[in-house]
């Protein structure tokens, strides 16, 4: 059957039936993916395959935003195949820890929502054992993982046609932007009487300036 890598995904398209994903062969996206995420992840190959069933189910020619509903793997998917990025601002990612993503019309809202789905990935043993955390990662097949996801492709996942909310559409602004009384900080005004930092929203134990 299948030639067999030696480990993780392999990139190589078995026996000549590889499938593409968007405009790249299987090998090519696997290339990308690990470079763009610095190792090809099971996520962001089965990723791969759902944003560009996504982007083939949208209407040609139309500008797109994409919604992610999980920080893993998928937005780096997005981010390869797409214009839309983070920095950006036409991918949102939202932590709501569900494997799905949403590319749709930036104006109209409307769109295709695309889902790795819990029940068809019973289909496929070391999917399901991935994706459902049936088994500890060390007594994964990343091999046989690998050769699944490349056999399965979109089939492993759902398709909803969507509208997204309002609030979601508009654009992104800063409003009005000045120094933090506290720190300094030039910061949007919308947030409040000092920047978020000194709201105690920061991420730092020390801050030391340096020359
Ligand atoms: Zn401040």
């Amino acid at each position: 059957m299948h030639h067999r890598e030696s480990d993780a995904v392999g990139t190589e398209g078995g026996h000549g039936s590889a499938p593409a994903i968007g405009s790249y062969t299987y090998k090519e996206y696997v290339e990308l993916a690990n470079r763009f995420h610095g190792y090809p992840a099971p996520g962001i190959i089965v990723g791969g395959f759902m944003v560009a069933a996504a982007k083939d189910r949208l209407p040609p020619d139309i500008l797109f935003d994409a919604i992610s509903e999980t920080c893993w793997c998928l937005p780096d998917a997005v981010q390869i195949l797409t214009p839309c990025t983070a920095g950006n601002g036409w991918l949102k990612i939202l932590d709501l820890g569900i494997f799905a993503v949403s590319l749709y019309d930036k104006s109209s809202g409307r769109g295709v929502r695309v889902a790795l789905d819990g029940e068809k990935v019973s289909a496929y043993s070391e999917i399901a054992a991935w994706f459902l955390k049936l088994r500890e990662k060390k007594d994964q097949d990343s091999e046989l993982l690998a050769e699944q996801i490349r056999e399965a492709g979109p089939a492993v996942c759902s398709f909803e046609s969507v509208c997204i909310q309002e609030a979601f559409l508009q654009k992104r602004s800063k409003g009005n932007v000045g120094a933090c009384p506290v720190c300094g900080a030039v910061y949007p005004f919308k947030h409040g009487s000092k920047c978020r930092l000194c709201q105690g929203q920061t991420p730092y134990s020390s801050r030391e300036a340096l020359s």
